[in-house]
């Protein structure tokens, strides 16, 4: 069976051991005589297989124990206003760095809840690198600071997440790198990811998040509420048990394959390839983002005018290249090479990039 080269920003490709482990275990998990997907989120298989989930991210990501690690619902959307829900208080600023359209819509939702500043932004630079920021110029009542730590629309990537020399607590969307690379937790003090990129498939948002931060939120609906979640062991309501099975999986996954350092190796590894590319065609590619905030997830870039590049996504699609159009809000290509696409998927690519040029 042919599968596509798979290039997708998000739903992305899920590592085909995991798919294969899967379609083997889809009728009868364990002897239980049914799927996970059938079986009680009570019941004691499905809680084992939660618990290793957590346990497999705590131990990939080195997240500390004062870390609580969470499953949620929602995408990473609703964290853009479960964020503030919880922690903007009156009086407070939620403070925002703008590095893209996801910190902008982070920030739009926050301001229902109260009032937002902003620390620093590139969107004059059509988003092109990741903006100058000094957290010591955040307002005094500033609840958070919040950023973005890969921008899947502008291939921009914080190469080191800033040093916090506040006291303010950092809140970052990692949606599109979580476990790509090793994080510093002395740095962040909530993050949140949906899983259809890096870890798993669309339906749980991981959200790790500290236990000081957790005494701290606001009182509030249960179902938008950090500490209701924590406290319910991520069970206070029917999790999206097949979701967690599949994330589950790509842990073991993970962990097979060097951990985090593997997954940074194998994700630097694919993305130098793609950025030498670029960078020695002679203009014909043409890179989006400044060389220093290149993303190792996700590389944009474009063709001289847009016929052309129409006629390479036309032809990139017609040999078996999935998902290499950019976002409709910016156009040109996108090469998105999350985890679970092979090192062997970006030199086909290249061959075809290359191969492109020397006939145009
Ligand atoms: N933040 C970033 C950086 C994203 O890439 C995305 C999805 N592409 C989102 C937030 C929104 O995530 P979701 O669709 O899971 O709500």
């Amino acid at each position: 069976m042919k599968r596509a080269y798979n290039f997708n920003a998000g739903p992305g490709p899920v590592p085909e051991p995991v798919l294969i482990r899967a379609r083997d275990e889809m009728f009868n998990f364990e002897q239980s005589g049914a799927a996970v997907m059938e079986l009680s989120h009570r019941s004691k298989l499905y809680e084992s297989i939660h618990f290793q989930a957590m346990e497999q991210i705590r131990q990939i990501l080195d997240v500390p124990d004062h870390m609580e690690i969470l499953f949620l619902q929602g995408g990473a959307t609703l964290q853009f206003s479960m964020a503030p829900r919880n922690f903007l208080r009156k009086g407070q600023t939620g403070t925002y760095v703008l590095s893209g359209s996801w910190s902008e819509k982070a920030e739009k939702e926050a301001a229902y809840f109260g009032d937002t500043s902003i620390l620093s932004s590139s969107k004059e630079a059509n988003y092109a690198h990741i903006p100058d920021t000094d957290y010591s110029q955040a307002p005094d009542n500033s609840a958070y600071i919040h950023l973005t730590t890969n921008n899947t629309i502008f291939g921009t990537q914080w190469q080191d997440i800033p040093v916090n020399t506040t006291e303010i607590p950092v809140f970052a969307d990692m949606s599109s790198d979580i476990l790509s690379r090793r994080i510093d937790w002395t740095n962040v003090d909530l993050a949140y990811a949906g899983a259809q990129k890096n870890a798993g498939i669309a339906g749980v948002t991981i959200v790790i998040i500290s236990k000081d931060l957790l005494a701290k939120a606001e009182d509030g609906p249960p179902s938008t509420s950090y500490p209701v979640h924590a406290d319910k062991q991520s069970l206070y309501h029917t999790p999206p048990t097949g979701a967690i099975y599949i994330t589950k999986l790509v842990t073991d996954w993970i962990l097979e394959n060097g951990g985090i350092d593997g997954m940074e190796q194998r994700a630097k590894a694919k993305s130098d390839m793609l950025y030498r590319l670029i960078d020695n065609s002679d203009g014909f590619f043409r890179g989006h983002a400044d060389t220093h905030s290149r993303s190792s997830m996700n590389v944009t870039f474009r063709l001289e005018n847009e016929r052309l590049e129409k006629q390479f996504l036309d032809e990139a699609a017609d040999k078996g290249f999935m998902g290499l159009n950019g976002h409709r809000s910016v156009g040109g290509c996108r090469a998105s090479i999350y985890n679970a696409v092979p090192p062997e998927h970006v030199e086909a690519l290249c061959s075809f990039m290359e191969d492109f040029r020397s006939r145009s």
